[in-house]
């Protein structure tokens, strides 16, 4: 059957997408080139906040009324359970994030409506990946035990688990034999990883570096494999950010010196009712940590506008502390209460208007920051993995440096594929992007 993925929310989901694809074609099944031609569509939600939540329903409304075999699997599926029928009585079937192993066995039984909400992965289902392509997710931790105020993740994708690392490597080592050189460890809070249940067993060799903390440790032995230049991972918590992990990044050039780290807020008072688990004065120190080892180190964070009961004192706290933070790219969100999230009981007394404003002064603020951090790397070298064509202009190559920066250039005639390393020098800043002039290729470099 000709099928069609369309994916809404975090790398998580994108990930769970792709491998849902993986496990589709080694069932039979083909992708189709586009939605229309598609028999089957499958819609993968998100219910971080109600509109996120609203448009993949939306989406999956739309794919019925023009009668196609429809499943929804995802974050709201399992917030919504058997009442994601009520919505959409006509759905045909309906996955939570950690059952999506079983729609192979669900569309070859054809046996609708169909409802799996199950905790219980389908062995193997985590490692299964597309062929071809240059750049893999990989999970490494499922769920999360976190329980900030706010946030639905824990109720809809479970526990805390982390894979045992004999796993991990498994799957990227066969990935770099497949021609992967870059991956992308995800997790709610990867630097978690082995924290609650362990991670290594008897069976691991003990780490040469003398590396004791389960993450830098795991991080060690991907670097190992040959064929993955580059290693990222996402989302950090300041907890994380030991001295461990830096040495992981002075010792192994292929880390990626970006690092994810949403703050949520400045205010010390609004940061413990969300019970992050950090004072402003963490965080900063987090990050100084990390701007200590490379000045150049890209962080890049998440916050929050809007949560219940935050004054213009707080408000103007997250902007004093995104200014000191110096964070090379954020991402704005409007407080959205989530049914169930201890949040929830509180009234959501920030008016919408005033959460809009809140928003755009902090959007206003990043632009200037960014045109600010990248101005600063102007005249400098950086190392580029070439993704392709510019969404822009297709004349040039687009690619991204180790700081998750995109990085744009003429290429001329040279033959390069996505994929590749190659040296840029940077003419041209603007908040967003990076303009340069790429260098000869230098074998002794
Ligand atoms: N596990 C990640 C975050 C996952 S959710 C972490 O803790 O780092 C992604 C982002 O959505 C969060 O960082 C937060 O900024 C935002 N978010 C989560 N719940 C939200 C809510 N109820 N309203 C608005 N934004 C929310
Ligand atoms: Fe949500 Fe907090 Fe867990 Fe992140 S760490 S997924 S924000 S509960």
């Amino acid at each position: 059957m000709k099928f069609h993925i369309h994916t809404y929310g975090c790398q998580m989901n994108v990930r769970d997408s792709e491998a849902v694809e993986a496990l589709l074609v080694a069932a039979g099944h083909e992708k189709a080139a586009h939605e229309g031609e598609a028999e089957l569509v499958i819609v993968n939600s998100c219910t971080v906040r109600q509109k996120a939540e609203e448009k993949a329903i939306g989406k999956a409304g739309n794919l019925i009324a023009a009668k196609k075999l429809t499943g929804l699997m995802g974050c709201a599926v399992k917030r919504m359970g058997a009442d994601v029928f009520k919505r959409l009585p006509k759905l045909d079937f309906a996955v939570g994030p950690r059952a999506f192993g079983l729609i192979p066995r669900i569309v070859e039984e054809g046996r609708f409506p169909r409802l799996e909400l199950g905790d219980d992965l389908v062995p193997d289902c985590l490692a299964a990946h597309v062929e071809g392509g240059w750049q893999a997710f990989v999970t490494v931790l499922l769920g999360c035990d976190s329980r900030c105020s706010y946030c639905i993740v824990p109720d809809v994708r479970g526990h805390e688990y982390s894979r045992p690392a004999r796993e991990v490597v498994a799957e990227v080592a066969a990935l770099a034999r497949r021609g992967v050189r870059e991956v992308c460890l995800l997790g709610q809070s990867v630097l978690r990883y082995g924290v609650r249940n362990t991670a290594w067993d008897e069976r691991d060799a003990p780490s040469p570096g003398g590396y004791t903390e389960a993450f830098p440790r795991l991080l060690e032995a991907i670097a190992s494999i040959p064929g993955i230049e580059r290693i990222r991972f996402t989302s950090a918590h300041p907890k994380g950010c030991t001295d461990e992990l830096v040495r992981a990044y002075r010792e192994f050039p292929q880390i990626c010196r970006h690092l994810h780290l949403p703050v949520q807020s400045g205010s010390d008072r609004i940061l413990a009712e969300m019970g992050r688990r950090y004072t402003r004065e963490e965080y900063l120190a987090a990050v100084g940590k990390l701007r200590d080892f490379d000045p150049e180190f890209a962080v890049t964070t998440d916050v929050i506008v809007g949560y219940p009961g935050e004054t213009e004192a707080d408000f103007e706290a997250t902007r004093s502390l995104m200014d000191e933070a110096g964070f090379d790219n954020a991402f704005v969100f409007k407080y959205s209460p989530r049914p169930g999230t201890r949040a929830a009981a509180l009234a959501d007394d920030v008016p919408v208007e005033e959460k809009e404003r809140r928003d755009q002064v902090l959007l206003e603020d990043q632009e200037r920051r960014g045109q600010e951090r990248n101005d600063r790397l102007v005249g400098t070298k950086r190392e580029v993995m070439v993704e392709g064509p510019s969404k822009r202009n297709k004349a040039r190559l687009s690619g991204r440096d180790g700081g998750n920066r995109i990085v744009v250039w003429d290429e001329g005639a040279a033959d390069v594929r996505p994929g590749s390393l190659v040296n840029v020098v940077i003419a041209e800043a603007h908040p967003q992007i990076l303009v340069g002039e790429r260098l000869p290729h230098c074998p002794t470099t």
